[in-house]
C-alpha cells in the first residue's frame, strides 16, 4: 500500500487537465480548490488535448511557459504536463504533490471513455510516477453546458471523503459528476467501470479543395443499465467514484491460459 492521501489543510497539490490551461472547467477547479489545500501548482496543456489518452510527445521538443506564481502551460500532451510538471517544474522548487487532480473535464469519462481520455491520462501519468491522482469530470449535455456548480458543492465531500485513504499501487480514482442540479444529486457512490464506446459515428465530407475529409463523431454506444456501473449511477444522478488500475491483465483469462499454456 502506498501512503495516504495527507491532510489536504497541509497538502501541495498539482492540477492539470486536458481541456486546456484557458478551459473554465480549471478555473472552476482552482477556485474550489486552493480555499482547502496548503499550496497549488498548475501545468497544464497550451491547447485542448481532449482524446489524447495517454500520449507522451517524444519526436519534437517542449515548450514551457511561466504564467504567473505556480501556474504553467506546456505546448504538450496531459502526459507531458504531468511529467514536466512533477519531474521538472516543481523539482526544481524542491516541491513534490501529495496529491494530483485532472480536470475538470467537460463531459462525463464513463465507461470506456477512460481509455481514450487526456484528463484520465494525466491521473495516470501521477499515478505511474508514484503520487496519489484523481481524475474530475462533470457530465454536460451535447451542446457542452456544464453545471460547475455540482463540482463546486460536491468535489469538497468527495476530496474529504478521500483524504487519509490508502490505495494500492498503480490505482487512480475516476470521478464523475452528474449533469442535474446540485440540491438534486442522490450522493457519492463508489462505482465499477461502465460500458461507453465513443467515436460511434464517421462523418464524411469534402473540404474546399473537393477533397474527402473524415471527422470521427462523438456518438457512443452505451449500456446504460448495468447496475453499479458509473455510468448507470451517474445517469440517476449520483456523483461516481470509482477506481481504477494500471494493470490491465485479466484475472480469470490469465488463470484459463495457464492452464492452457501449463
Ligand atoms: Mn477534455
Amino acid at each position: 500500500m502506498r501512503e495516504r492521501v495527507p491532510d489536504l489543510a497541509k497538502a501541495t497539490v498539482l492540477l492539470s487537465n486536458d481541456d486546456g490551461i484557458d478551459a473554465p472547467g480549471l478555473g472552476h477547479l482552482e477556485k474550489i480548490v486552493a480555499p482547502l489545500v496548503g499550496e497549488l501548482w498548475v501545468v497544464a496543456p497550451e491547447h485542448e488535448q481532449s482524446g489524447a489518452g495517454h500520449s507522451l510527445t517524444l519526436r519534437r521538443p517542449l515548450r514551457i511557459r511561466h504564467l504567473s506564481g505556480h501556474r504553467y502551460a506546456v505546448d504538450g500532451t496531459p502526459t507531458d504536463c504531468v511529467l514536466l510538471g512533477i519531474n521538472h517544474i516543481m523539482r526544481d522548487a524542491g516541491r513534490k504533490p501529495d496529491l494530483v487532480l485532472s480536470g475538470i473535464n467537460r463531459g462525463g469519462n464513463l465507461g470506456e471513455d477512460v481509455t481514450y481520455s487526456g484528463t484520465i491520462a494525466a491521473a495516470m501519468e501521477a499515478t505511474l510516477l508514484g503520487y496519489p491522482a484523481i481524475a474530475l469530470s462533470l457530465v454536460a449535455d451535447s451542446g457542452g453546458n456544464a453545471r460547475w456548480a455540482v463540482a463546486e458543492r460536491w468535489l469538497p465531500e468527495v476530496l474529504r471523503g478521500l483524504q487519509g485513504q490508502s490505495w494500492p499501487e498503480g490505482v487512480l480514482m475516476n470521478v464523475n459528476f452528474p449533469d442535474v442540479p446540485p440540491d438534486k444529486v442522490t450522493g457519492i457512490e463508489a462505482t465499477r467501470q461502465g460500458r461507453r464506446k465513443p467515436g460511434g459515428e464517421i462523418v464524411e465530407g469534402r473540404d474546399p479543395r473537393g477533397l474527402p475529409y473524415y471527422w470521427v463523431g462523438g456518438q457512443r454506444q452505451e449500456d446504460r443499465h448495468r447496475k453499479q456501473t458509473d455510468l448507470e449511477a451517474v445517469l440517476r444522478g449520483a456523483v461516481t467514484v470509482t477506481p481504477l488500475s494500471m494493470d490491465l491483465t485479466h484475472g480469470a483469462m490469465l488463470k484459463s491460459l495457464k492452464e492452457a499454456f501449463g
